[in-house]
């Protein structure tokens, strides 16, 4: 895992909708590879790479990450300056105030009432988004407006950091770990064609992947995402759906996908053969571009391979390195294996 590519990117801002600068970074290094390919962008933006291999594939083969992450949009300027937003994906109320955030190149923390303030019931309940607002600086709405505007997108500032025990934190780890190993992917010519694809607008429903599952049509498609580990102070085998550490996740099922079995079971046993670790999740939970895959064309054999990371959806998405690296590994052999 090349760990400057994987902190490049997730210093990179590209809530849904607005992946541009993500698109940028990924097109720039997909230029600098010499492997033989085909790369388009789509009307939705949407980065497709079909990437030549030494001979043809017999089944077209994707492998598919989302560009997007989690963050806000300005919905209104206050007459005080500061900003009025909309979540944009699943963001949690309690991961919002206090944060450090940045609207384009300005910065901002998310205020609100201050605690000393609340009545007693205030102080029990977590305040709403659209309770809180971003403050700027500006000092009124003509000032703020010369900052930022409405519309604009904005998200968390959280470079990655390094944890002891192998762990790192940042924001965007979702999904930008799925572009780092797509690119990984790209860097050389694999022995049969595999295809790409950098997608768009994975957090507020899968928007791009249906584009994508329609335009490349393939036969058998590896959602590469992150994935909720719950595996905090008293969780138990039967809660913490995955564990930090403990290998990639090959998912059986969850909200909104139910994998195909074999080929579920193809991976993990390839993966057991090289030595990776694998686990997959002990509850049904979460969702990925999968979903919208799947249901593409004629439809998808389909599997997911996620890294656990705890706090997903905040500012300090947590991960192990050991397991990114493992991710990588395991994608590479399935880009060998699963093209055959
Ligand atoms: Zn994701």
């Amino acid at each position: 895992m090349n760990k400057t590519l994987l902190k490049e990117l997730c210093t990179i801002d590209g809530i849904s909708g607005r992946e541009h600068a993500v698109r940028e970074y990924i097109l720039d290094k997909l230029n600098g590879s010499s492997a033989p390919k085909e790369v388009t962008v789509d009307a939705l933006g949407n980065v497709l790479v079909h990437l030549y291999g030494k001979n043809e594939a017999t089944a077209t083969v994707l492998f598919d990450a989302h560009m997007d992450e989690v963050g806000f949009m300005i919905t209104n300027i206050n007459d005080d300056g500061s900003l009025c937003f909309s979540t944009v994906g699943g963001i949690e109320n309690e991961a919002l105030f206090g944060r450090r955030v940045r609207v384009g190149n300005i910065n901002g923390v998310i205020g609100g009432k201050p605690v000393h303030q609340c009545s007693a019931e205030e102080k029990n309940t977590v305040p709403k988004a659209e309770d809180m607002a971003i403050d700027i600086g500006a000092t009124d709405k003509h000032e703020a407006e010369a900052l930022v505007a409405i519309g604009q997108g904005g998200t968390f500032v959280s470079p990655l950091c390094e944890l002891s025990n192998d762990l790192f934190f940042a924001k965007a780890v979702d999904d930008r770990i799925g572009c780092a190993v797509l690119l990984s992917l790209a860097e050389k010519q694999p022995e049969r064609d595999v295809w790409l694809s950098f997608s768009v607008q994975e957090e507020i429903g899968c928007r791009g992947a249906k584009v994508v599952g329609e335009s490349v049509k393939p036969q058998v498609a590896i959602a590469i995402d992150a994935t909720t580990a719950a595996d905090i102070a008293d969780s138990t085998e039967k809660t913490c759906v995955c564990r930090v550490g403990g290998g990639p996740v090959v998912s059986f099922a969850d909200r909104a996908t139910l994998y195909d079995e074999e080929l579920y079971m193809r991976i993990r046993s390839l993966a057991e053969d090289a030595n990776i670790p694998t686990q997959t999740k002990t509850r049904i939970a979460g969702g990925n571009n999968a979903a919208a895959l799947q249901r593409s064309h004629t439809g998808v054999k389909m599997a997911a391979v996620s890294l656990p990371c705890r706090y997903i959806h905040t500012a300090s998405c947590t991960a192990a390195w050991r397991d990114a690296e493992a991710l990588e590994s395991l994608i590479l052999l399935l880009a060998e294996r699963l093209t055959l």
